[in-house]
């Protein structure tokens, strides 16, 4: 369709990717795509079927036995892991551990790329991860670099977890997530980075509503930018 655009989100771990791309999606009536959701239910398969994350070799002779699709139930994107609904399980602390380093994988990497790419062929999408404007998306038409500081974001994710009824600390969250920003900024295949035309927001002290309305703004200016390189 003429006016639908492709919006890549990046960023650090837990600054509110997903938040922000959900209410974008919705404001704008476009799919939304959780990528996290994609590594992370690779993540639990693994951990199901007793394989290392750090056995290569096995993790590839696996990943043709690995389906994940999205539903949307009670309005609410939905992750399924061979059919079955796995959207709580893939949040819990011991996936979160192990997802990084199976994100380093380079054949995990272009099992689900790819499928990404399928996923946004037509436009009119937001998808949110770690390389959706250097590598999903690069000609993306719009890119957004999300990220906040450690402290609050570790912050935000503890009194997440909290009202979820996980049992988490603190200090266990903060650790994670500076783990996996290390792992994910560091590694060989796409690693976080921010793209050339990414627009950075640091959301440290801005509201959901700000960066909402900020972005929103953003989007349409796109959109009608787009139109008019359609039609000249
Ligand atoms: O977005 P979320 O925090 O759920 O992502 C979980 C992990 O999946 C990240 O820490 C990163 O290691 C990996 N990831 C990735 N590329 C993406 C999305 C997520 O490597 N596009």
């Amino acid at each position: 369709m003429k006016n639908n655009i492709i919006i890549a989100l990046d960023g650090h771990s837990s600054c509110g990717k997903s938040t922000l791309a959900k209410s974008l999606a919705k404001a704008l009536n476009y799919t939304y795509v959780d990528t996290g959701a994609m590594y992370r239910a690779v993540t639990l398969y693994l951990i199901q079927q007793d394989i290392s994350v750090t056995d290569v070799e096995q993790v590839k002779a696996v990943l043709g036995d690995i389906s994940i699709h999205f539903e949307r139930i009670e309005g609410k994107n939905t992750t399924f892991l061979n059919g079955v609904n796995v959207e709580e399980e893939i949040r819990k602390m011991y996936v979160s551990d192990l997802v990084s380093p199976v994100a380093t994988i380079p054949a995990v990497r272009r099992k689900l790329v790819q499928q990404q790419q399928e996923m946004g062929k037509n436009k009119g999408i937001v998808m949110d991860g770690r390389d959706i404007g250097t590598v999903v998306f690069p000609a993306a038409e719009l890119k957004i670099f999300l990220t906040a500081s450690a402290e609050e974001r570790a912050n935000r994710r503890y009194k997440e977890l909290l009202e979820k009824g996980q049992e988490v600390s603190y200090e266990a969250i903060l650790k994670n997530l500076q783990d996996r920003d290390r792992i994910d900024s560091t590694r060989a295949d796409s690693p976080l980075k921010k793209a050339k035309d990414a627009i950075i927001i640091d959301n440290t002290l801005l509201s959901r509503d700000e960066q909402l309305v900020y972005t929103l703004k953003l989007a349409q200016q796109t959109i009608v930018k787009s139109q008019n390189d359609l039609s000249s």
